[in-house]
């Protein structure tokens, strides 16, 4: 089922995200709903927090470009290892139309689980691995606009009082 994004300011997504304990029928279909959804949107990913749940799962399309997505269900993802730097502008659906500058790490290596409840590794570089960071920034509550530069400040501020006045 397609369910509607969360936007900011909504408080959802300045909360921390909860480890799953165990693999149930509700997480399979938050999981569902996460991978409709962020179809539907044409989203490289999309985190729990962004459909009003807390749990720490996101979920992953490896190959946005091509006619048949690759899903990746990601459940209590832990970055082990990063490298590099590449800043590159970064948007999020629930802040639509605001882009911003952010310095990530290139490459990153997680580890997580999967729908089977088995632990896997995941390499990830360039877009995907922003996409990854991104991700795992929301499960901590963190968002983009919590990047921002200098330069780009003014924007955003513009941008947020949009919001407030829209609202
Ligand atoms: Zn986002």
């Amino acid at each position: 089922m397609v369910v509607p994004i969360v936007k900011y300011p909504d408080l959802i997504l300045r909360r921390k995200a909860l480890p799953v304990e165990k693999l149930s029928e509700d997480i399979f279909k938050l999981v569902d709903n996460m991978v409709e959804t962020m179809l539907k949107t044409d989203g490289v990913g999309l985190a729990a927090n962004q459909v009003g749940s807390l749990h720490r799962v996101f979920v992953l399309n490896t190959t946005p470009h091509e006619d048949t997505p690759t899903l990746i269900p990601v459940i209590n993802p832990e970055i082990i290892t990063h490298e590099g730097q590449l800043i590159e502008d970064e948007g999020c659906l629930s802040l639509p139309e605001l882009y911003i500058k952010i310095a990530r790490p290139e490459k990153i290596r997680i580890k997580s689980k999967n729908l089977y409840n088995e632990n896997f590794v995941l390499d990830a570089s360039g877009l995907l691995a922003r996409a990854v960071q991104h991700e795992i920034d929301h499960l901590n509550g963190i968002l983009i606009i919590d990047y921002v530069a200098e330069e780009e400040r003014e924007k955003v501020k513009e941008y947020l009082n949009g919001l407030i006045h829209a609202s």
